[in-house]
């Protein structure tokens, strides 16, 4: 039998350790006690405390905002946003992106209505929007995806030519920028996430940036009482604050960025050469950023061109150790919650697409240069079997 080199079917797994999607990076062991010991030694957990104050500081001035404020994570963030921004009715977002971008309008009582994205770009298609404005939309929500961003300045004169607000989903775009200017200070708002798989990682964890005085002062009276600095009056509070902990790894993960910006950008790089010539998978290259945090190795997949199903290529690299991720899966439109939305009768072909033919690849502190040259090797060869495998893998599932 010729396959046996592989490990779904019977071959040693070609990594003895799982290699996951997800940046993963954490600071030295020294960094991280000597911190942890900071703030044991302050007796200060929580509640907008030296490090959560300084966190904002440093990240204000990295990403040349006025107001960076520090939350629980960016799902809260975004839940924040829509009631600090007084969203009523509906509000557009993408149909390609993560579920919490539209659950968060749920959570405020808005109906997202879902835009499909361009298929040069996988950003939202501005040109789609006119097709989907009523007297009910009060906000588009851009969404910055996979470290490329969705031309945040004509979304901004889009919105501000149909008088609506526009803000935007940023979890995944951490330190890009767009002709040069950073990421964080577009439309009325923008919201990172510092969860463990983001480049910025505070466990988890999240911010929300403005140059809005009063946005910041509405968000930070949200977000709870304590360090509020001025009191706004706000319709809903929450805690969503940061803890201590989480600003001092995110402090840290902070001070890493370039180093990190860079390692995911060479791997990036020798996946992009290592890739490249095999039929039937090509790799996303951040588009619409004169910088990008290189976080994502997402591939699309051409089943016919490759010889195999995505979600098939996905078992045999699951047996190897390399844990594949379809991305997203399901559409968030085909979601329990949204699939019967009223809106949603409007198709959505390139997004439907993409969940179809989306791989993403380890990518991140998990793998090293040597990691991805074997993967690509690997995917090579089954590309070269992908036929046999196939059916091979077929006979297999119908004796089991
Ligand atoms: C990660 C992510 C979020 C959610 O952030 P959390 O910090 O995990 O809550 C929201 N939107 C997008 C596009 C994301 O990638």
């Amino acid at each position: 039998m010729k396959n046996n080199q592989f490990a779904v079917l019977g071959a040693t797994a070609k990594f003895l350790e799982p290699r996951p999607v997800g940046q993963l990076y954490f600071p030295s062991w020294e960094r991280y006690e000597a911190a942890m010991r900071g703030i044991f030694e302050r007796r200060y957990y929580t509640n907008q405390g030296p490090a959560a104050q300084n966190l904002e500081k440093i990240l204000q001035q990295h990403l040349n905002v006025k107001h960076a404020i520090c939350v629980t994570n960016g799902t809260i963030g975004l839940m924040m946003a829509a009631e600090a921004l007084e969203l009523t009715g509906k509000v557009i977002l993408p149909s390609f992106t993560f579920v919490a971008s539209a659950q968060s309008l749920s959570w405020a009582g808005i109906e997202p209505v879902f835009c499909d994205v361009d298929p040069n770009t996988f950003q939202i298609d501005i040109d789609h929007l006119d097709s989907l404005i009523d007297d009910d939309v009060s906000a588009i929500m851009g969404v910055n995806l996979w470290g490329g961003a969705c031309d945040p300045k004509k979304l901004e004169s889009y919105a501000a030519s149909r008088g609506l607000k526009v803000y935007f989903d940023s979890a995944q775009a951490f330190g890009c920028e767009v002709d040069g200017k950073k990421i964080g200070g577009f439309g009325e708002l923008e919201v990172f996430s510092f969860h463990a798989t983001k480049i910025i990682s505070g466990t988890e964890g999240g911010c929300i940036t403005t140059n809005n005085d009063e946005i910041a002062a509405r968000l930070r009276n949200i977000r709870s009482g304590y360090g509020a600095g001025e009191v706004v009056e706000v319709v809903k509070t929450s805690n969503g604050r940061m803890s201590e902990a989480q600003a001092a790894i995110a402090s840290m993960s902070l001070s890493d960025f370039s180093i990190n910006q860079r390692n995911n950008e060479s791997l990036f790089r020798k996946y992009q050469s290592g890739l490249a010539n095999i039929p039937g998978i090509s790799l996303v290259e951040p588009k619409g950023v004169s910088a990008s945090n290189y976080q994502y190795g997402v591939c699309q997949i051409d089943e016919l061109k490759f010889g195999m199903t995505r979600d098939l290529l996905i078992t045999v690299l699951e047996a190897e150790n390399i844990i594949a991720r379809r991305y997203f899966y399901p559409g968030v439109h085909r979601t329990v919650q949204y699939k019967s939305l009223s809106d949603n009768r409007i198709p959505l072909p390139v997004t439907d697409m993409l969940c179809n033919t989306s791989l993403q690849l380890p990518l991140g502190a998990m793998v090293d240069a040597d990691d991805v040259g074997e993967i690509c090797n690997l995917i090579s060869n089954i590309q070269y079997s992908a036929s046999e495998l196939t059916a091979e893998l077929q006979a297999k599932s119908k004796c089991a």
